[in-house]
């Protein structure tokens, strides 16, 4: 859709074939450029902002999707869906370099697989390369060739040949925040820096090429944490915070919206289109460990292109209820309870304004 009433208006112009020229080559040029689409809503022509939403599945499976298990036929249907409305479904690595010169192309989308789970090769490779779309696998070394449900590096190895990149996800896929019983921190640190560090070594050995990203299992992270990551060399880092990307992204705090097996096909289409709900303050602060169990928890938000009643806070997937103060628009949570001892991803959403689509704000606290 185009803004066609403002573009009449203009055309009631002596200089009037110069305009038109003038501005059919700018129609010519606004669907190659590739920041903003321009879409009409109520008569109100806005800047719709890019937005990159980095997919993550887990397994695949003919029979019933469950939360964690795509079922085949729903998968094809979404890639289906990206083919043929016009998203282009890039690497990471193109996903990276695009965020460095500030160009992506048009409704840019990432696909990641994590763990490597033997389905990624009997079940989603194939469909990937029907489409020929690239993809990230993120593997956690000791699952490979452990059973018969996992990969085995000769499967690893052909896809990676085939438009595939490979990610860390650790070796044993522990939570990087927790100490094991007895452990003091020393042989904490020494464990994690093994996890993040060995397991990069192992997959380019074995791959024979560079490993660029590292994703967090369960998506648990903190300040250190993030450090040894990039410490060791990698270029991104993925989390699992539920929001889509945006051109100003940090490589190394990309988000990743997890695609359920048992959502509808509808919740798909919600999560390429959600875009983001703008803050200029979170507190705590991202990936922080705090030891306060009543923490206050929120955000200032930030523009006027959300719909106020439909406000939605949620701590570790469960909806919380929150105070909204409009004087100036602090969203914010204080549980009248001691929080459990976890990492929480907190998630702040509320319909667009001009649209039936979410804003999402989302990051992770610690309380430990
Ligand atoms: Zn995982």
């Amino acid at each position: 859709m185009w803004p066609n009433q403002k573009i009449s208006h203009f055309l009631i112009n002596k200089n009037k074939s110069l305009l038109v020229i003038f501005i059919l080559s700018l129609f010519l040029f606004i669907p190659m450029s590739y920041h903003n689409v321009y879409q009409i809503n109520n008569n109100i022509v806005y800047a719709e902002e890019t937005v990159i939403p980095i997919l993550t599945y887990h397994n695949f499976t003919k029979d019933e999707g469950s939360s964690y298990s795509i079922n085949i036929i729903e998968f094809e249907k979404q890639m289906n869906y990206l083919a043929t409305h016009n998203y282009s479904v890039i690497s990471l690595s193109e996903l990276l370099k695009g965020l460095k010169n500030g160009q992506l192309p048009p409704k840019p989308v990432v696909i990641t697989i994590d763990d490597g789970f033997k389905s990624t090769f009997t079940l989603a490779y194939p469909v990937l390369k029907k489409y020929n779309f690239p993809a990230t696998l993120f593997i956690y070394t000791d699952f490979i060739e452990r059973n018969s449900n996992s990969l085995t590096w000769g499967e690893i190895k052909e896809m990676t040949e085939n438009n595939l990149e490979i990610g860390s996800h650790t070796l044993s896929h522990c939570n990087l925040l927790q100490y094991k019983e007895n452990e003091n921190y020393e042989n904490y640190l020494a464990r994690i820096k093994k996890e993040i560090f060995l397991s990069k070594e192992i997959l380019e050995i074995k791959i024979g090429g560079k490993v660029k990203f590292f994703a967090y299992p369960y998506g648990v992270y903190s300040p250190t944490i993030i450090n040894l990551v990039i410490q060791a060399d990698y270029e991104g880092i993925l989390n699992a915070n539920i929001m889509n990307n945006t051109l100003n992204a940090d490589p190394f705090s990309l988000n990743r919206q997890i695609i359920f097996g048992n959502n509808s096909f509808n919740s798909f289409i919600q999560i390429l289109n959600q875009q983001p709900l703008h803050t200029s303050k979170i507190f705590p602060d991202d990936g922080i460990i705090e030891s306060d169990q009543f923490i206050k928890i929120g955000a200032i938000l930030e523009d006027n292109n959300y719909d106020v009643k439909t406000l939605s806070m949620k701590l570790g997937g469960a909806k919380v209820g929150f105070t909204f103060n409009p004087e100036n628009n602090e969203i914010s949570f204080t549980s009248s309870k001691p929080l459990i001892k976890k990492s929480y991803i907190i998630n702040i959403s509320a319909l667009d304004k001009n649209s039936n689509y979410l804003r999402k704000k989302s990051w992770l606290i610690n309380i430990k």
